[in-house]
């Protein structure tokens, strides 16, 4: 540390801020991560209550998109509060394949990147050790086949009734791997199967960063500041990063430190860089380039739910662990680019209710009809990639209203012809 200030301020300890976080402090620099959201106490603040667990982990905040076909952001796309989408994401823990690495080369869309998937192999294995990654004996896709450091999970009913279905059309499935402990560690216990993996996890057997790179970063001496929403990025007459400014309990505040890491997903790190607009940088920070915010990717998910005769309880297990990635690599003969995987991802009731609401339009007596036989549904995920696109930028509101640059403006509940 010098002169009081920290080696580093990391803005947004989500995903990958609690990983920094976590490696910087152990190997001795002084850190300062600063978060929108509150931090957790995952058994004191998290309850088996899908609805209030909603409004506490995901982003909430006003988020608007525009464009000509703006992508539209479900509530979901990251979290809010230390530990990121890591606290309310399912806990797949699968690896991107080489091809993913080739886009252009392979399938002729999107970009290749300047990495290849060798490049990250070793952090792959590193945070799969890590966070004691359980998996199957064999994953039959990609360039990694396993092992993983804990023996998978058993299947629930609804897992067991994916793996039949894909037997029955001659397709290959498996469990995942997943950032769930199949047993206890020294400090965390092994899964208790009653589904509420999205909603943080009581138990703390999912491993969001929450539970395990914070709690090591702050071993090595990091501190956290919660609810501290950073707004600006505030550069001195060197034209250096020195300060960044957060609003906390209605005031602004201010935290220098010597380097600056944004990672605080790509939607708000964008959003930052460009509202830290000076007579220094007028197109913001970091966008000499002007690519700042250019070509967003978030991933594709989509849900499809099917009712079966007998009892399924889709409730019971983890939500998500059985998948096929049978589509996930474009064949002779698809009709399209790019795949995807197709994957459990169980429903608890009330967020069910909302799927029918949202699926199948029922609603009052009818959705109570429905909903009668919860227990005999099953509900997956089909997740696949959004590829770059000039189209699909994140700019300041109130820039792209001035250029009428866009036909349409969304925000999570609304979308506006201009
Ligand atoms: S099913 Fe397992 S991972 Fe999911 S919330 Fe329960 S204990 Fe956590």
């Amino acid at each position: 540390m010098s002169s009081g200030k920290p080696d580093v301020v990391i803005i947004g300890i989500g995903g990958a801020g609690a990983v920094i976080a976590a490696k910087l402090a152990q190997a001795g620099a002084s850190v300062v991560g600063l978060d929108a959201g509150p931090h957790w106490n995952s058994e004191s603040d998290f309850a088996s209550d899908e609805l209030s667990m909603m409004d506490k982990l995901f982003w909430l905040e006003n988020r608007i998109s525009a464009g000509h076909d703006p992508i539209e952001l479900g509530r979901a796309n990251s979290g809010r509060g230390v530990g990121g989408g890591t606290v309310h994401f399912v806990g797949y823990a699968l690896r991107f394949h080489e091809d993913d690495f080739r886009t252009k080369t392979v399938d002729g869309v999107g970009e290749n990147w300047p990495i290849n998937y060798n490049d990250l192999e070793p952090y792959y294995a590193e945070v799969e050790k890590f966070n004691q990654v359980s998996g199957p004996t064999f994953f039959p896709w990609g360039a990694y086949h396993g092992p993983y450091p804990k023996r998978s999970h058993y299947r629930a009913c609804m897992h067991e009734t994916f793996r039949r279905g894909c037997e029955a059309l001659g397709i290959p499935s498996t469990v995942g791997p997943m950032f769930i402990l199949s047993s206890a560690t020294k400090d965390r216990p092994g899964c208790t199967y009653r589904g509420f993996c999205k909603f943080g996890c009581m138990p703390k057997s999912k491993s969001s960063t929450l539970v395990t790179y914070v709690p090591h970063a702050l071993k090595y001496g990091a501190k956290i500041i919660p609810n501290a929403m950073v707004v600006r990025l505030n550069v001195g007459k060197d034209g250096t990063v020195r300060s960044v400014t957060y609003l906390s309990e209605g005031n602004e505040r201010e935290q220098e430190g010597d380097t600056f890491i944004v990672s605080a997903y790509s939607i708000e790190t964008p959003r930052l860089l460009l509202n830290s607009k000076s007579e220094q940088f007028p197109e913001g920070i970091a966008n000499s380039s002007g690519m700042v915010g250019k070509n967003l990717m978030v991933h594709s998910a989509d849900f499809v739910i099917g009712k079966y005769e007998e009892m399924i309880r889709q409730y019971r297990g983890p939500q998500g662990l059985a998948l096929t990635q049978e589509w996930y690599t474009r064949k002779p003969g698809d009709g399209f680019v790019r795949g995807y995987t197709i994957e459990t991802e169980t429903l608890q009731p009330i967020e069910f209710s909302q799927a029918l609401i949202k699926g199948k339009g029922v609603w009052g007596r009818q959705l109570i009809e429905d909903m009668r036989d919860y227990n005999h549904y099953v509900s997956f995920g089909i997740v696949g990639e959004c590829l770059p696109s000039e189209n699909s930028t994140v700019t300041l509101t109130v820039e792209a209203l001035a250029a009428r640059t866009a036909d349409y403006i969304i925000d999570a509940k609304q979308r506006f012809e201009l």
